[in-house]
């Protein structure tokens, strides 16, 4: 299977996952307004599918799970972030990464740079991690599972 055939079948369980984690480690007690900091925000609609979208009832602004994030502008998937962070942390180079995760040199190291600053980036790696989704046999990568 291919890279690409696998992100078909898994993709939306898998961003749904990759959402799911970022809420979470932002927001482990109480969603906050990222504008206004205030946590009187409702959730208004889903947002791609697997994104909430919130209205904070404070400042009157809305917001989703990415917003204020190093995803929040990105048109790369939160599930093809994780694979990034997850062979960044396995210290692989750019080259690798741009190849496994489908993307250009440039776009793999601008997002490897994204990550180095983020403290989301093991959040992402996690995901990986636990749910051992496997690519990187033929680079060698035997130990997720
Ligand atoms: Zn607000």
């Amino acid at each position: 299977m291919t890279l690409f055939e696998r992100k078909d079948v898994a993709s939306k369980d898998l961003e749904a996952l990759c959402a799911q984690r970022l809420r979470r480690a932002r927001w482990p007690e109480q969603v906050k307004c990222p504008h206004c900091h205030s946590d009187e925000v409702t959730d208004i609609r889903q947002y791609m599918d697997v994104f909430q979208r919130y209205l904070c009832l404070a400042c009157g602004r809305t917001f989703n799970d990415k917003t204020g994030t190093i995803f929040e502008n990105s048109k790369i998937s939160l599930s093809a972030w994780a694979e990034a962070a997850y062979l960044l942390t396995a210290d692989q180079p750019v080259t690798v990464i741009a190849e496994n995760v489908g993307v250009s040199y440039p776009t793999a190291l601008r997002m490897v740079r994204e990550l180095r600053k983020s403290s989301l980036l093991h959040t992402l790696e996690e995901v990986v991690r636990e749910k051992r989704f496997r690519p990187w046999k033929r680079l060698g990568f035997e130990s997720v599972e």
